[in-house]
């Protein structure tokens, strides 16, 4: 994380540009600096969810969101998440940013509901020290109570490689956050070189495949093979798949023919402002997922 590639995201057309530096450490002065504008970021106002719709392939439905956090800041314009989360993780902001995300999710999924659009579930990342805070489960119910939103419309993200880590203390957690009511995903599936036969130890609800196979899908039949796979193992096990990170129709085209059940990606949706989401949600709800 520390090596990882500091960079602005594009954004719409809006006041981008794009710097690489490598080798950031903690002693990385870029890295610092925006480190400590991070900090100010939340009472600034600065941060900002976006929404990226989920589709079910078999009627053209949206029938989910996934939260995804943005940094607007006021000189380097649009800062991409994977930049400023690992900085928010290795210094402790995420507990206060994650849990401000959350509560703007659950509290957007509510309005929506009560606008009267159909049921949505709202899907939300969670950092690996997020996962670990002993007052998770607390801050979710806490959460669910103050929006009002029914535990069931919530679906928390964890990575393979955060769930397999120690599979004891992430069943537990897990079971906790069944009992509540809440939906679990496991996110960036494959990459975590795990077994579903260890997962299934664990109470999901979701598995998404992560993008990197699904950018290899029609170009490496081997690839499309393990995708295939992944997706009969996941339906044995009861579980829905989805594949993120679809932007061609021939990866469509696939995944339909392999009956994977929901799909995410710029073939459909960019990640939208809350207002953006909303108009496409008021727009009417049916993509077209038949060719
Ligand atoms: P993720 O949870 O796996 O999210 C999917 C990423 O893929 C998002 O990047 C999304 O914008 C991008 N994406 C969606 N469709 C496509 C596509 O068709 N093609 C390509 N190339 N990319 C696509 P984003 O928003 O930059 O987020 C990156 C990562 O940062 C997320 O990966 C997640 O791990 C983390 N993240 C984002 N928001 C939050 C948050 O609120 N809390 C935490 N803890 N982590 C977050
Ligand atoms: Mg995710
Ligand atoms: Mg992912
Ligand atoms: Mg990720």
């Amino acid at each position: 994380n520390a090596d990882a590639a500091l960079y602005y995201a594009k954004d719409e057309g809006r006041n981008n540009y794009q710097f690489y530096t490598t080798t950031l450490g903690a002693k990385n002065p870029e890295l610092l600096t925006l480190e400590k504008s991070l900090r100010y970021a939340l009472e600034r106002q600065e941060l900002m969810v976006y929404y990226q719709p989920r589709i079910k392939i078999a009627t053209g439905e949206i029938t989910g969101m996934e939260a995804l956090l943005r940094w607007q800041h006021p000189e380097m314009g649009l800062v991409a998440p994977n930049v400023f989360i690992p900085l928010a993780e290795q210094s402790g902001l995420i507990i206060s940013i994650g849990e401000w995300v959350l509560r703007t999710a659950c509290s957007q999924n509510q309005i929506w509901q009560q606008a009267g659009l159909p049921p949505l579930t709202i899907a939300v990342n969670l950092s690996p020290k997020q996962f670990r805070q002993p007052k998770l489960l607390e801050t979710v119910a806490e959460i669910l109570a103050e929006t009002g939103l029914e535990a069931q419309f919530l679906e928390l993200e964890i990575t393979e490689t955060t769930a397999i880590e120690d599979l004891d203390f992430t069943r537990t957690v897990l079971q906790g956050l069944q009992e509540m009511g809440v939906h679990i995903s496991i996110d960036d599936f494959g990459t975590g070189h795990s077994s579903l036969s260890r997962l299934q130890l664990l109470p999901l609800h979701n598995l998404k495949i992560d993008k990197s196979f699904i950018q290899e899908l029609t170009t490496d039949i081997k690839v499309a093979h393990i995708v295939k796979a992944i997706v009969t193992l996941a339906r044995s096990l009861g579980l829905r798949l989805t594949a993120e990170g679809v932007e061609k129709p021939e990866e469509l085209d696939f995944l339909k023919s392999i009956h994977c059940e929901d799909v995410q990606g710029f073939l459909f949706h960019k990640p939208l402002s809350a207002e953006k989401a909303t108009e496409v949600l008021k727009s009417g709800r049916i993509m077209s997922v038949q060719r």
